[in-house]
């Protein structure tokens, strides 16, 4: 009887260790199966199979037509898209068709990359991107690189996504690996890069004041004579502001108000604060990780962290960060997380949370800066009527090039609840390049959505 007990005892154990594996294999191949299919040893797969992509009203933006992967009938939407449809050879690796190739074969976990009616139904993918916008955003552009990305701050609608310098995926340029003018093409600049911020970085710096003097920031004052010796050297300013409060010397952008801000605050505590809103960490969008916001003070000294203030220095900000903090402030302090396709994703939906990024009070206190900005110093004209458009610019100097020009923001009434950031590489000035640029593209997101 002992040596039957014992018997039984290792039988059970052995049962036990076979149900406990096989769960584990079928939870795995849910969670996993897709990707698993997808590794680039089976991309023997091809394009042949891959389903149709749409935009949010229904056009084609990327198909098979036999063998051969076409994409949008419009040339300048098919330059537009390259970075969030990707191209035909796996270029784009951030793209759709490189990140949710299981999506576009019709892969599941009953019958795999097997052609059924079950993946036949399964293979297309619709996409929250408006094609007519995107393309209004590649235009405003002009003849200049930069980024643009556009989003629903209450859903996670991404409406618009664009980097450039791009491509044509069905006309690809001969010398696209050896021509200057192509150089950095296959990175998504709203995704993958990073830029110093300008200006754009004194709601930072505003928040940290906010933070430490919650019922005095407001009032305090600094008194601009167009620059100021700090550290031993001179900050300038673009004009000269006299005596500025907080209100005044956010919309004047007024240098040297951040500048002796950003020294009153102290190193520390301004890094902290950056990190709080996002700096140093790397952003979700689905599958990826966006390039983190870098800021590093531990090495400045009082003139290089009154630089960092006013977002010179070493500070860089990567444009999907950027929107976040705008869809976070635009939100009382969490933002919802961008998506190109609203589809069920039952497996991301569990882990996607909504990250704060700001306290509900500084959110409420930054939105009513951003909204005095449009209202007194850029001009509600830019914009199509009602849309209470909360803003900041900024003009990042660089060393030997012209200016990055940045525009960012979202609008505050709740019929259209849209954030954006506009960022134009070597332009004239935030806010004539950059707000030209944000007023073209929110004019066509008020026309197409
Ligand atoms: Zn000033």
């Amino acid at each position: 009887m002992r040596t039957v007990g014992k018997r039984s005892i290792v039988l059970y154990i052995l049962l036990c260790l076979f149900i406990a594996g096989a769960v584990w294999l079928v939870i795995s191949l849910l969670m996993n199966g897709g990707k698993w299919a997808m590794q680039p040893y089976n991309y023997h797969l091809g394009t042949s199979n891959l389903g149709e992509i749409t935009d949010r009203d229904g056009n084609i933006l990327a198909k098979t037509e036999g063998d051969v992967r076409v994409y949008s009938e419009n040339e300048t939407v098919r330059r537009s898209l390259l970075h969030t449809v990707g191209d035909t050879d796996g270029m784009i690796s951030t793209s759709v068709q490189a990140t949710m190739r299981a999506n576009l074969t019709g892969y599941n976990f009953i019958t795999g990359v097997n052609n059924t009616v079950l993946n036949s139904l399964g293979g297309n993918l619709k996409l929250t991107i408006s094609s007519a916008v995107n393309e209004a955003a590649y235009n405003a552009l002009g003849d200049r690189n930069g980024a643009v990305i556009v989003y629903d701050y209450t859903n996670g609608d991404v409406i618009s996504k664009v980097s450039k310098p791009a491509y044509d995926p069905m006309n690809i340029p001969e010398d696209l690996q050896t021509s200057e003018a192509y150089k950095g093409v296959f990175l998504d600049k709203v995704l993958s890069q990073r830029f110093v911020p300008g200006s754009i970085f004194k709601i930072v710096t505003e928040a940290a004041a906010m933070e430490l003097w919650p019922d005095t920031w407001q009032s305090k004052e600094y008194n601009c004579e167009g620059s100021v010796e700090i550290g031993g050297s001179r900050i300038t300013c673009l004009g000269t502001h006299g005596a500025q409060n907080a209100y005044q010397a956010f919309g004047n952008s007024c240098n040297v108000y951040y500048a002796l801000l950003a020294n009153e605050i102290g190193a520390e505590r301004l890094q902290k604060k950056a990190e709080e809103m996002g700096f140093g960490e790397s952003l979700s969008f689905g599958d990826i990780k966006c390039e983190p916001s870098f800021i590093d003070l531990s090495a400045a000294g009082a003139n290089q962290l009154g630089w960092a203030g006013v977002g010179q220095y070493t500070t860089l900000a990567n444009p999907y960060h950027m929107l976040a903090l705008m869809g976070a402030i635009a939100n009382g302090g969490t933002y919802v997380e961008p998506r190109l396709t609203d589809s069920l994703d039952l497996f991301g939906a569990l882990d996607s949370t909504d990250k704060r990024l700001t306290t509900a009070s500084e959110a409420s206190e930054l939105k009513a800066m951003l909204r005095n900005n449009v209202e007194e110093y850029y001009g509600d004209w830019l914009f199509p009527d009602g849309m209470q458009i909360c803003a900041k610019s900024g003009t990042a100097e660089l060393d030997g090039k012209k200016p990055t020009c940045w525009f960012v923001g979202f609008s505050a009434n709740p019929e259209t609840p849209y954030a954006f950031v506009i960022m134009v590489e070597e332009g004239e000035g935030g806010i004539d390049t950059a707000g030209n640029a944000a007023a073209a593209i929110i004019g066509a997101v008020n026309a197409n959505v």
